[in-house]
């Protein structure tokens, strides 16, 4: 089975000069590239064939023919992002200009992950009448550790699929699939398409049931020797701390877990809530007992940002996840303890960003993975 093949390193430069520049001739194309015009026009060919290139027009010239203008077809191929959570599954269909054309969020109901994709595979074609020559591959956000290059979502401790390899799935579907860690691709898509994406180095950090960083270095996501970094949930930070689902104690995850604001805003309300949505429509700014709570999180949230920046020193942190949809509600107080919090090792400047895309970013970052692959476009 052929999957989509990966393309040759010219055919890549050219789709991305023309995805910086719009459409141009074949001349023009030589002339940015500086190769040859028979290589371009056999590249060019190549490509006009496979549908992703396509004609447009034709540009002045002096004399002679004139010569044709050459575009990508942004509505021929598309990549699909799906992004599994404990409780719900979201999923987009993205065009080559990074433009989701379709997204939807079903619940996870816990059955087989393979046949969840299956499905939403088959409903993305049927809905969006497409065939499946026209995905460019699947992208999968996984919420734990993942091995890319098998296919192998690994580890988990919030969610139940572990060391569940794709390989198979992928030679059922015959499209190519990618798989990350939900923090790492959620970066990714904040420096393609999001925040950061005038910053070189950059970091977000994922605020969820569960804590975990994406580090984005020299515009590239950095994986580490085993694909593990960016665990900074698990970093202690009190000894002898809170019981954490990875077996340790004192680790970031139980302070800054949305779990645990709930749960404590749940006993402090004496009420029973679930959602942060119900943390901050009850939270009153006005009682000193809230504020303490919230205080409390927030010191939390700013030891983590301060480790982050004396160990990485990006150009900024991106404040993603579940947490970011509350950045009006809790940015004052985050800006607040960073100005009370004095290390004279700290940057002066450390720039704090919320999340530009919200809770789409893993998905995004998914779909987005899946061309980086194969056009270079991202
Ligand atoms: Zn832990």
């Amino acid at each position: 089975m052929l999957y989509n093949r990966k393309r040759s390193e010219n055919e890549k430069v050219i789709l991305a000069k023309i995805s910086e520049y719009g459409p141009m001739t074949k001349y023009d194309l030589a002339e940015r590239i500086s190769i040859s015009i028979p290589t371009v026009t056999t590249n060019v060919n190549k490509l006009l064939k496979e549908g992703i290139l396509q004609e447009v027009g034709v540009a002045e010239a002096d004399y002679g023919r004139k010569p044709m203008l050459i575009d990508i077809d942004y509505n021929r191929y598309f990549s699909i992002g799906i992004d599994i959570q404990k409780h719900s599954i979201y999923y987009c269909l993205m065009n080559l200009k990074f433009d989701a054309v379709m997204e939807k969020t079903i619940k996870n109901t816990g059955a087989s992950l393979e046949n969840s994709i299956k499905i939403i595979v088959q409903s993305v074609l049927a809905s969006c009448k497409l065939r499946k020559e026209n995905i460019i591959g699947i992208g999968l956000s996984y919420p734990g550790l993942v091995e890319e290059e098998q296919l192998l979502l690994k580890k988990g401790p919030n969610i139940g699929e572990t060391n569940l390899s794709l390989e198979n799935l992928r030679d059922e579907l015959g499209v190519n699939i990618y798989v990350g860690n939900e923090a790492r691709l959620a970066a990714f898509a904040e420096n393609v398409i999001g925040v950061s994406k005038e910053y070189m180095n950059s970091l977000y950090l994922s605020i969820k049931e569960g804590i975990g960083a994406g580090i984005i270095v020299d515009k590239r996501y950095y994986t580490g020797s085993s694909e593990a970094a960016g665990e900074i949930g698990h970093m202690v930070v009190q000894k002898g701390g809170k019981p954490c689902n990875c077996g340790n104690r004192g680790c970031v995850e139980p302070y800054l877990s949305t779990q645990t604001l709930i749960e404590t805003f749940s006993t402090t309300v004496s009420k029973e809530i679930s959602t942060l949505d119900e943390v901050f429509s009850l939270y009153d700014p006005g009682s000193n007992e809230h504020k303490q709570i919230m205080r409390e999180y927030v010191e939390y949230l700013v030891l983590a940002l301060n480790n982050i920046f004396l160990i990485f020193d990006p150009d900024c942190v991106i404040i993603g996840g579940e947490m970011s949809e509350y950045q009006v509600q809790i940015e004052p107080l985050v800006r607040e303890v960073m100005g009370d919090v004095h290390c004279s090792m700290l940057k002066r400047d450390r720039r704090v960003e919320f999340s530009a895309l919200g809770y789409k970013a893993s998905k995004y970052g998914a779909a987005l993975r899946a061309f980086e692959e194969i056009t270079a476009l991202v």
